[in-house]
């Protein structure tokens, strides 16, 4: 048994022969094992889907409940067996749902992680580091220079600048899934109970998040003609609506964006950013390292991000590392505009 023997890169992305399943398919495809809820990972149009039930259910808030031919929910640390391969979801800390996803077949297990963090989310269960033979990472701030800050303290500057600017309304861009809850439950945590308003796109996801036992406290939609009266609120929108005619009108908006981006300076002056928020729902550069060197992978494959920088990383510490250069998987703002897309984004009315 090789590791090719479970996992290969095919047009339609990574395939399991064994089981005669794709993982996070690109395309259309008979049968389909999905890691989380983000667009590029999932995808419309499979035949039989195998995830989590948070999974299952921002793919039918997103695509319609019928959304595949047949879906079926999978519990965290549950081994369901396809063929010779065993296959078990564990916790990626990526977003609510997200999974990492076990293969198991003659005495080789190899570890598909999809996107993943390390840093603490109150929305979703902690990663599960696993071991394993084979680790398939992402690598989307893979570059010494990504270092992400504490979260919360990135959410102290918003609430410092809510207290210096009482007259000014905080335009907050987050994506929609994942990063959007994570910043409401940081406020919270830290106090701050006061109600926050949202834009139409954000407001599907909040409500499936309370659904699911996350609470995320007073959450208000933005009626039209309200604006004028939100000097002091924090306002939650995509990061595309920063830009557009519906951030006009508040009163003198502080404009915030929440990224791992946002390390880049450049990026946040680009977009006109005054407060930028470096929050990642992504892996770090010292994160995907020691994930690595914890999974006691002996071979690393890398999907998407700064590959090359990765796997020279891997190479020095003598581990067999490949890029894979999967094309499809979108970097956080890719990821934005699809959800804007997708989440019956209201006009700027
Ligand atoms: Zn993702
Ligand atoms: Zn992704």
């Amino acid at each position: 048994m090789q590791a090719r023997d479970i996992l290969s890169l095919t047009p339609a992305g990574l395939y399991c022969p064994l089981a005669d399943v794709h993982i996070d398919p690109l395309r259309p495809v008979p049968r389909a094992l999905i890691t989380h809820g983000h667009s590029d990972h999932a995808r419309a149009g499979h035949g039989a889907v195998l995830a989590t039930a948070e999974t299952l259910a921002i793919m039918a808030a997103r695509y319609g409940e019928s959304f595949c031919g047949s879906a079926q929910a999978v519990r965290y640390g549950e081994r369901v067996t396809l063929g010779p391969v065993g296959v078990t979801f564990l916790p990626a800390g990526h977003v609510l749902g997200s999974a990492q996803i076990l293969l198991e077949a003659g005495g080789l297990r190899v570890v598909v992680s999809g996107d993943y963090k390390r840093a603490g989310d109150p929305t979703c269960p902690p990663f599960e580091p696993v071991r394993c033979d084979v680790f398939i990472t992402e690598a989307t701030f893979g570059l010494p220079v990504f270092r992400h800050p504490d979260a919360g303290g990135e959410i102290d500057k918003l609430l410092r600048s809510l207290a210096l600017f009482p007259e000014r309304a905080h335009l907050l861009g987050a994506y929609p899934l994942g990063k959007a809850q994570r910043l409401v439950a940081l406020m919270r945590q830290r106090g701050y109970d006061r109600p926050v308003y949202l834009h139409g796109a954000m407001e599907r996801l909040m409500q499936l998040y309370e659904a699911f036992g996350i609470p995320l406290g007073d959450l208000r939609r933005v009626e039209p003609g309200s604006r004028e009266s939100l000097a002091g609120a924090v306002v939650l929108c995509p990061p595309g609506a920063l830009q557009d005619l519906w951030a006009r009108r508040f009163p003198d908006p502080v404009t915030a964006f929440a990224s791992g981006w946002m390390r880049v300076r450049a990026r946040a002056r680009q977009r006109g950013v005054e407060l930028p928020l470096v929050v990642s729902d992504h892996a770090g550069w010292d994160e995907l390292c020691s994930t690595i060197r914890e999974t006691g992978a002996s071979e690393v494959w890398v999907t998407h991000g700064a590959e090359e920088a990765l796997v020279h990383w891997c190479t020095r510490e003598g581990l067999a590392a490949r890029p894979l250069h999967m094309l499809g998987y979108g970097d956080d703002e890719a990821e934005a505009e699809a959800v804007a897309e997708t989440a019956g984004a209201e006009p700027a009315a």
